[in-house]
């Protein structure tokens, strides 16, 4: 059924998307295959099929977006995902993204604060059959203490701070990218050298919805 649906034009559609990424410098070749295959006009809302692989976020509800795929491709790229890695997202929206994590084999956990998104993507991820995609909804500032700790998180809201607690979730080694920042936020890429040190590098400014704490 859903095979139907997911017609040569979206095909068509995902293969331009791709060689624009490419073009615009995403180079990881996991990371565009994934691109290619997540069908993203599943994860926009009804009526915008037709722009879902525009190079653009586009709303969802309740004021939220899901993100630009230039966007995506670069937090994935960055985040370095291995297959087999669990990976916490914070923000969990049309559940786009986690589709992306989950095609480069992790075990994707994601928190998202509000009902109905949270509810949308489950209905989306299950019914594409993601199947490795735990959905949660609450505050993301907490994470998620009972699979901890994670080889790699994702926030997908702009942040005001380095959340303590998503820090002391992520293991040892294990890299975290965040967008940091109050109007515009900066990418950060967070390493975590041992259980006091963390090393950060700054990737960029790009544009998200609000880290808002408090579920
Ligand atoms: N990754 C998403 C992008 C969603 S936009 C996608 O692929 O579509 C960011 C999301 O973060 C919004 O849905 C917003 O509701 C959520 N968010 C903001 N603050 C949060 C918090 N404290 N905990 C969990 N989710 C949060």
């Amino acid at each position: 059924m859903i095979e139907k649906v997911d017609n040569f034009l979206y095909k068509g559609l995902r293969k331009k998307l791709v060689d624009n990424l490419r073009n615009k410098g995403i180079t990881n070749e996991n990371v565009l295959q994934a691109i290619e295959n997540v069908p993203r006009h599943f994860f926009v809302p009804f009526g915008l099929e037709n722009i879902a692989y525009e190079d653009q976020a586009l709303p969802l509800s309740d004021g939220q977006t899901i993100s630009q795929p230039y966007t995506v491709a670069f937090q994935t790229q960055l985040l370095d995902v291995q297959p087999g890695m669990k990976v916490l997202e914070i923000g969990t929206g049309s559940g786009y993204q986690a589709a992306i994590l989950a095609e480069l084999g992790a075990k994707v956990y994601s928190i998202e604060r509000i009902t109905k998104l949270h509810k949308t993507a489950q209905y989306t991820l299950s019914s594409l059959g993601y199947q490795k995609c735990q959905l949660f909804l609450g505050d993301g500032y907490l994470g998620k203490e009972a699979y901890a700790p994670y080889h790699r998180i994702i926030v997908t809201c702009g942040a005001v701070e380095i959340p303590q607690n998503l820090i002391k979730q992520l293991a040892v080694g294990g890299k975290m990218v965040i967008p940091v920042g109050i109007n515009t936020q900066e990418m950060l890429l967070v390493v975590k050298l041992n259980e006091h040190d963390v090393e950060i590098t700054k990737h960029g400014n790009f544009v998200f919805v609000p880290f808002v704490k408090g579920s």
